[in-house]
């Protein structure tokens, strides 16, 4: 098997150009340049790109057709971080820098808890992972199947939390769907396996908050790709280099 590329999945502010990553709070990381220290063949073309975005991808590219209803899209993917990717007809929105989707630092409650990222009462520290399992008991490292099980109990710890994480998402996305004008909402990442739990939450926050939501409801939805998404999209990023220029991969490989 011959290599067209690869692409690095990091969870923060990346510069595609440089690829050089400027800021990830969740891992401590700054002002990093990581691919000189991965050791990898000289003339492998890599790049450097955000997970979110990556993640994005594979739900433009890796989903078939028939199985598609919108071309224009917000992803939000949940971990301990929560990204996003805004998809305007099937091509991801990258800002100025490269820099949007980061929803997890959106503000919920200036008077809420610090952020890693320095700020207070942003998302991630509602609705990121790290809230979800203290919530409920578990360990931050706890597969993301056995979080879903443990959120789809009936008691009472385990609804409070889907509903306080649900609404906080659902303020933040709604802050997302008047600036934007999107109608559809796909969860990736470990809100993939609960989406169907946080939805009912989300959605109340959307019909109160949005504007246009009597006109144009916001439907929210697992993304259809869930498992190892970044990777997939990241794979596809590759592939899709070698159909817009296949003459510069026929010459590298000689
Ligand atoms: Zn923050």
């Amino acid at each position: 098997m011959r290599v067209a590329g690869g692409r690095l999945a990091l969870p923060g502010l990346v510069d595609m150009r440089t690829s050089t990553l400027r800021v990830a709070p969740n891992l401590g990381w700054s002002d990093l340049e990581p691919l000189p220290m991965m050791n990898l063949p000289a003339n492998l073309p890599m790049g450097v790109a955000n997970e979110a975005k990556l993640a994005a991808l594979a739900q433009i590219w890796g989903v078939p057709a028939g199985m598609r209803t919108r071309r224009t899209f917000l992803y939000v993917s949940g971990d301990v971080g929560v990204g996003a990717a805004i998809v305007v007809e099937d091509e991801i929105f990258h800002g100025r820098h490269g820099w949007s989707g980061e929803i997890g630092h959106l503000t919920i409650d200036p008077a809420g808890p610090l952020c890693r990222c320095g700020s207070t009462g942003c998302l991630e520290r509602y609705a990121g992972k790290e809230a979800l399992v203290s919530a409920v008991g578990l360990d931050v490292d706890t597969p993301d199947e056995m979080l879903a099980d443990r959120l789809s109990t009936a008691d009472a710890a385990a609804k409070a939390t889907v509903q306080d994480a649900g609404a906080a998402l659902g303020q933040a996305i709604a802050d997302a769907v008047n600036l934007l004008d999107i109608d559809q909402v796909l969860l990736g990442g470990s809100y993939a396996g609960i989406a169907h739990l946080l939805a009912p939450a989300i959605e109340a926050e959307l019909r109160d908050r949005v504007l246009g939501a009597p006109w144009a409801p916001v439907t929210v939805a697992a993304a259809p790709v869930a498992d190892h998404a970044a990777l997939t999209g990241g794979a596809l990023a590759v592939l899709r280099g070698v159909i817009d220029d296949p003459v510069r991969l026929i010459e590298r490989l000689g």
